[in-house]
């Protein structure tokens, strides 16, 4: 299938490039980058082979306390459902934008909470692999393949204030085209703090700048170009690496 990735991803940068569907769990991942919902890609105009799943793997229902759910589920239809079981567990997830896919790779979160503290299984094609077995850290996690069904394990009330904080700090983010955060945190330090220290807060190179509202957030203006981003990326790195001797490293993924 044709993927406009300037209108299929968050950043809304990329070209038109013929993508894969998956449509089994047969499916050989080898030479392919599986795309998510693109919220956390930045997408050349001539990435490598691409695979997404299909429709079918957008699905999600409750077995007791287990949240079962298709690797192509969003996470707030993943939220919604939580909310009309009343399970608790995965409030982080409001707003917090992807594919269950998506937040299992990147191990996705917020403040202290990310998805493998509530994850039970991955089924990668060949049956379910507890998640205890699959190694993973601070916005990443080792898999051996394609999500297509993972489960996780919740708890009896959904926590509607826990909600509203995750709301509130959402609504503090820039409103512009973005991945979320450009750059990961390195350990006992902000990159955000960093970007701002080395004079790149709010720094415009075409039709994309890091927010002069959230620093680590690389938006786009309006018409940003692949190269102008990579510029960005680049020159945060280079001047961070030059004033702090710090090597600071994408979470955004670059395709
Ligand atoms: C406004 C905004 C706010 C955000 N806030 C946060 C936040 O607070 N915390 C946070 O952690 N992230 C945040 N993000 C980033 C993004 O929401 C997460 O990284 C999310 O997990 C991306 O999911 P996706 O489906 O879009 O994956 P994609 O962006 O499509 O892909 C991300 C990675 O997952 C892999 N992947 C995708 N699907 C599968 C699959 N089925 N099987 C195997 N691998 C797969 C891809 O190969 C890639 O490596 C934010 C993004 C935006 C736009």
């Amino acid at each position: 299938m044709l993927i406009n990735f300037q209108q299929y991803s968050s950043l809304k940068i990329g070209g038109a490039v013929e993508v894969e569907t998956i449509a089994d769990r047969g499916f050989d991942p080898a030479p392919f980058f599986i795309v998510g919902n693109a919220r956390n890609l930045l997408v050349s105009n001539s990435p490598p082979p691409l695979a997404v799943l299909d429709r079918s793997f957008d699905y999600c229902r409750v077995e007791g306390e287990v949240l079962v759910a298709g690797g192509k589920t969003p996470s707030g239809k993943l939220v919604s459902l939580c909310k009309r079981a009343d399970l608790g567990g995965l409030e982080f997830l409001c707003g917090l934008p992807g594919s269950l896919g998506g937040l299992i790779a990147m191990n996705a979160g917020l403040k202290d909470r990310s998805v493998f503290d509530r994850l039970l299984w991955v089924d990668f094609g060949r049956g379910a692999i507890d998640a205890a077995c699959i190694e993973r850290g601070y916005r990443r996690a080792s898999l051996e393949g394609v999500v297509f069904e993972a489960a996780f394990r919740l708890e009896r009330g959904f926590d509607r204030a826990l909600e509203a904080l995750f709301m509130a700090i959402r609504a503090a983010h820039p409103k512009e085209p973005s991945a979320g955060s450009c750059f990961k945190n390195p350990i006992g330090g902000y990159a955000g703090g960093l970007i701002e220290a080395v004079g790149l807060r709010g720094f415009v190179r075409g039709g994309a700048a890091f927010s002069g509202k959230h620093a680590n957030f690389l938006v786009n203006l309006g018409g940003a170009t692949f190269e102008q981003a990579m510029w960005l990326i680049d020159e945060a790195k280079r001047r961070v690496l030059d004033s702090f001797d710090i090597a600071l490293e994408t979470e955004i993924k670059i395709v």
